[in-house]
C-alpha cells in the first residue's frame, strides 16, 4: 500500500462515468490481497465503484450487479480476480459466515459495499467513503480502513 490513488485523498467526481474512471485508476494500484471497504448511503455510488474497479481490473463490468440475493459475487478474467460483498441485508456480519472463500480474496482484490456492518475491523483495508452532495455530484474520501 504505497503511492498513487492508496494514499489518503479525497475527490469530487461530477457523473457515475466519472466516479467509475476514479475506480480505474485506483485498480491500476491495487495487488493481490487488497481489500476496499464502501461506506455510503443507498445509492451514493458504491456499484458503481465496485463496476469501475472491475474495468480497472480487466473485468467487463456489465458482470457487476448488486447482489441483492447473494452476498458474494466473484469475478475472474481479469488481471486479478474480484470478490465483492454486499452487506445491505444484513444488520451485522462476519466474513466468515456468510460464504466468503478466504482463500480466493487472498489472490484477489475484496471489494465490500456496507462494509460498516461487519462485525471485525480487515487489517491494512482501504476505505472509500461516498456522500451525495446534491444531484450527481459525489464526495469520494479514499483512505485507510
Ligand atoms: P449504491 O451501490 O451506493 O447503493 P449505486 O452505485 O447502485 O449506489 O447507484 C448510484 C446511483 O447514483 C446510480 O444510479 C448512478 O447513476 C447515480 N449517480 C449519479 N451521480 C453519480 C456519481 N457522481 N457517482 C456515482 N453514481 C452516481
Ligand atoms: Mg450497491
Amino acid at each position: 500500500m504505497d503511492g498513487g490513488l492508496k494514499m489518503s485523498n479525497r475527490f469530487v467526481t461530477a457523473s457515475e462515468d466519472d466516479t467509475r474512471a476514479l475506480a480505474r485508476e485506483l485498480a491500476a494500484d491495487l495487488a493481490a490481497g487488497d481489500t476496499i471497504l464502501l461506506i455510503g448511503d443507498l445509492g451514493a455510488g458504491k456499484t458503481a465503484f465496485v463496476r469501475g474497479l472491475a474495468e480497472g481490473l480487466g473485468i467487463d463490468p456489465g458482470e457487476v450487479t448488486s447482489p441483492t440475493f447473494t452476498l458474494v459475487h466473484e469475478y475472474r478474467g481479469g488481471r486479478l480476480p474480484l470478490i465483492h460483498v454486499d452487506l445491505y441485508r444484513l444488520d451485522a456480519a462476519d466474513l466468515d459466515e456468510i460464504g466468503l472463500d478466504a482463500d480466493l480474496a487472498a489472490q484477489g482484490v475484496l471489494a465490500i459495499e456496507w462494509a460498516e456492518r461487519l462485525l471485525r475491523e480487515l487489517q491494512g483495508a482501504l476505505r472509500v467513503t461516498i456522500q451525495d452532495s446534491g444531484g450527481d455530484a459525489r464526495r469520494i474520501a479514499i483512505g485507510p480502513g
